[in-house]
């Protein structure tokens, strides 16, 4: 679980980086310098053909992530999402089909997010306590919203916009060159080719490890 403090600060609205000394209070050991933990984070899948491959790279190396799945495609691949969770890993929501939710009225808000948690709940067994808004977009009203609906919002900390197919290397690079203790990074298992983030995995989770970090899962 992530410590208050690191939610409370992501969900004011640090979208690319989180100061110091929040991404420090993150760790729950409180020591000066944080608990070299880390978040990594899945979006917008599950996909036949990527969440597969990702979840057996995170078996190889015993690391447990949380992955933000949009409605549309829980419904869609069902036994890949009810696979995700019992292999340990942490399933939230990320809408029904990914919409910017500022420009969303009340009732569209809802059914985006209470579709998805349904649709989650039927193949895991557990309701999502966090939302992560497709592309980062919050506001009052998402949060107030959010907040009703007994939503944490959950942005990220390190984003190497995997989705963007830099390259393997960028990849591995930007993340590994901005980690820090407490850091939630962001990468994808679904919405397009993610075959750079899943070469890109083994080498990130490897090298993490040889600097001493564990993972733990968000929410
Ligand atoms: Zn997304």
């Amino acid at each position: 679980m992530v410590g208050a403090l690191a939610v409370a600060a992501l969900a004011a609205g640090a979208v690319v980086a989180v100061p110091a000394d929040v991404a420090e209070a993150a760790g729950p050991s409180g020591s000066k310098g944080g608990a070299k933990v880390v978040y990594l984070t899945f979006d917008d899948g599950p996909s036949p053909a990527y969440t597969p491959r990702i979840l057996s790279i995170l078996d190889r190396y015993g690391v447990r992530a949380t992955f933000f799945e949009l409605g549309e495609n829980v419904a869609a691949h069902p036994s890949l999402t009810a696979q995700v969770a019992r292999q340990g890993h942490s399933v939230q929501n990320h809408s029904w089909s990914h919409p910017d939710l500022r420009r969303l009225s009340g009732s569209s808000f809802n059914a985006q997010v209470g579709d998805t948690d349904r649709a989650i709940r039927a193949r895991t067994g557990h309701t999502p306590t966090c939302l992560r808004p497709p592309y980062g977009a919050v506001n009052g009203t998402v949060r107030s919203r959010a907040a009703a609906l007994g939503k944490q919002v959950v942005l990220w900390s390190v984003d190497p916009a995997d989705w963007s197919r830099p390259g393997a290397a960028a990849i591995r690079s930007r993340v590994l060159d901005n980690v820090r203790p407490g850091s939630v990074i962001l990468l994808h298992d679904g919405g397009g080719d993610r075959s750079q983030t899943a070469t890109a995995l083994p080498t990130i989770l490897s090298t993490l490890k040889a600097r001493g970090y564990r993972f733990a899962t968000l929410c």
